[in-house]
């Protein structure tokens, strides 16, 4: 009896070859045990390999060529609903950019919320949402002022290319990449209001090797009842992925 595997990836996008040498590897092996596999493109778009149109709803030629040179059996399942999606995230950028605000206060929120950590306060473990703030770690003034170099840099460091190539096609852009950043999910926690403030006067950070609250306070008695309130050492496993580590890094640069 034939069997058959249905192999699903994301995207295309900047990697869109790497995705197919992948494809072809898959149906080859596929081949050889007579069983029929089935690619399926999940709810994504295909990038262009071309500077002016950088989504699209369908294939490129030169990719479609590839495609059918391979005899790759490719389902392309872009969804209406999906193109909205990002045609409504790009129109929001734009208002952004023409404001030159790259702080998205409800993108930012609903990036955190997407990361899964829970919804307390990293401090305190205020759980109470209409007391919780999104807090940035790497602040949006110091992300504003970064050289191009800079967040190049950062981008590459971390392997952001992609992610963010596929994340808009306003993505070469040196405002959408700093826009980007400062909304990440993982530049942010929730604080209570109180510890949002102490965090923004630098009162404490999270070290960013292994998530450890280090503070440093003026009145004694503050940093007394700053202990007491401590529910943690560090920051939690899930809350310190490696792009969280790296931002948390931006910040210590500062505190130092
Ligand atoms: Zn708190």
């Amino acid at each position: 009896m034939t069997e058959k595997y249905t192999y699903i990836f994301k995207s295309l996008s900047a990697q869109q070859y790497d995705s197919l040498v992948r494809c072809w590897c898959l149906k080859v092996l596929a081949d050889n045990e007579n069983t029929k596999i089935e690619f399926k493109l999940g709810k994504q778009y295909f990038a262009y390999n071309q500077e002016e149109v950088k989504v699209s709803e369908k294939i490129s030629t030169q990719v479609q060529e590839i495609i059918n040179l391979a005899g790759l059996n490719i389902h392309y399942t872009t969804t209406e609903e999906f193109m909205n999606d990002i045609k409504k995230a790009d129109n929001t950028y734009l208002k952004f950019k023409k404001s030159d605000n790259i702080r998205n206060q409800l993108l930012f929120r609903n990036n955190i919320r997407k990361k899964g950590i829970a919804t307390e306060c990293i401090i305190c473990g205020e759980d109470d949402t209409k007391l919780l703030e999104a807090a940035h770690l790497w602040e949006v003034k110091q992300i504003k002022k970064i050289s191009l170099k800079e967040v190049n840099n950062f981008i590459k460091i971390n392997k952001l290319q992609e992610m963010i190539e596929a994340s808009s096609q306003y993505s070469g852009d040196f405002f959408y990449k700093k826009y980007f950043l400062a909304n990440s999910g993982d530049n942010g926690v929730w604080v209570c209001s109180n510890h949002h403030k102490q965090f923004d006067l630098n009162y404490y950070y999270f070290d960013s090797k292994n998530g450890k609250v280090i503070f440093k306070f003026d009145n004694s008695a503050t940093a007394e009842k700053f202990k007491k309130s401590l529910k943690g050492e560090q920051l939690s496993e899930n809350i310190l992925t490696p792009l969280t580590k790296a931002f948390l890094h931006k910040r210590e640069e500062l505190f130092k």
